[in-house]
């Protein structure tokens, strides 16, 4: 059997939100010919949000896709070669470092650079995954469209779930919120935006029991104050059940190398995006349980890219 062939790069970048993006467009620029791998969802989660209206620079907003369509652009412009992969295994005990592509592709590189993100997590009832995909989702953006003029839930109460819920109510007949506390973690103008709207309703101190229908997805079972005096259960007929309850790290891969906090993003030094290893940065949402915006990914990419380029500096020398 042929040995595999093994590629050898300075710069991986594994992961291609705008923590990825930023990382190649200074490392390209700085001429570092980086290889960027996509990664499991091509542009990271911020091609499943609806409009940004928070990313500097546009002051009229600007919808994700469209965003990540440009940073990348911005990458490839300046050298950076996009491709499509999954990083399923790695070797950091010693440099040059070892990746695996896919489970056969082989690179060896000076410095790696990564941007995993982070994924949506699911309630983990066991319906969720006989529902999945007949009216389950993690997406709204990308799911919405097959409930218009239909009534639909979101749970959670965060940023993300008032995110969903609006764009949802854009297009279904009814949008109910289920909410486990009496209060949502929203920010303040978004929380405003969900309780002034009409077609939202807000179900606080609720959690779902179970889901249930024929084929398709018919409607949740609920209960509001469960394991109160005043607990009261119910169901609640949805056709669409969207959850947005956050997200977990994909640092799964180089956990073996690299030390997580309890909820497994990946630690960095103070203020850096350097891990314990030499030559070795992680940034974005893979590494961050605090900020997860768009802006601070793309910040700690260009973070990372400036100390590639000190490492292989002092490296070389
Ligand atoms: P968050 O962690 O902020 O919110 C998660 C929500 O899900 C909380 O309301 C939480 O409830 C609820 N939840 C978690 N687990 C469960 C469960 N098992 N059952 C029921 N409910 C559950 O995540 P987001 O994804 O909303 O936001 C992540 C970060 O991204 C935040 O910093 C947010 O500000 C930011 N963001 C910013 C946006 C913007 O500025 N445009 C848009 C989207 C996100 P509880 O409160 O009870 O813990």
């Amino acid at each position: 059997m042929a040995e595999t062939e093994i590629e050898k790069t300075k710069c991986l970048i594994v992961g291609s939100g705008p923590a990825g993006y930023t990382a190649a467009i200074y490392t390209s620029r700085a001429n570092l010919s980086p290889v960027l791998y996509e990664g499991i969802q091509a542009g990271g989660q911020l091609t499943t949000t609806t409009e940004i209206e928070n990313f500097p620079g546009y002051a009229d907003g600007i919808d994700g896709f469209t965003l990540m369509e440009q940073l990348k652009k911005q990458a490839v412009k300046y050298g950076t070669e996009v491709r499509r992969g999954v990083v399923t295994a790695c070797n950091l005990s010693q440099t040059p470092y070892r990746v695996t592509i896919d489970g056969k592709k082989e690179m060896e590189t000076e410095t790696l650079v990564i941007c995993t993100g982070a994924t949506a997590k699911y309630l983990g009832l066991s319906d969720e995954r006989q529902f999945m995909g007949k009216g389950v989702s993690a997406c709204a953006t990308c799911d919405g469209f097959f409930y218009r003029k239909k009534d639909v839930a979101v749970v959670g109460g965060g940023d993300s779930a008032c995110e969903e819920a609006l764009y949802l109510a854009g297009l279904a007949r009814k949008v109910y919120m289920i909410v486990r506390k009496d209060y949502l973690r929203a920010s303040q103008i978004m929380q405003k935006r969900v309780l002034n709207h009409p077609k939202i309703e807000i179900l606080f101190n609720t959690n779902t029991r179970g889901l249930f229908g024929d084929d398709l997805l018919e409607g949740a079972h609920l209960v509001r104050y469960p394991g109160e005096a005043q607990e009261e259960k119910f169901d609640l007929a949805i056709d669409g059940f969207f959850l947005s309850i956050g997200h977990r790290p994909n640092s799964e891969v180089f956990k073996s190398y690299l030390p997580t906090d309890e909820n497994g993003y990946l630690l960095t030094q103070a203020g850096t995006p350097k891990t314990i290893l030499p030559g070795v940065f992680a940034a974005g949402d893979v590494a961050d349980p605090h900020y997860r915006q768009a802006i601070t990914a793309a910040a700690t990419g260009c973070m990372a890219a400036i100390e590639v380029e000190r490492y292989l500096n002092t490296v070389e020398k």
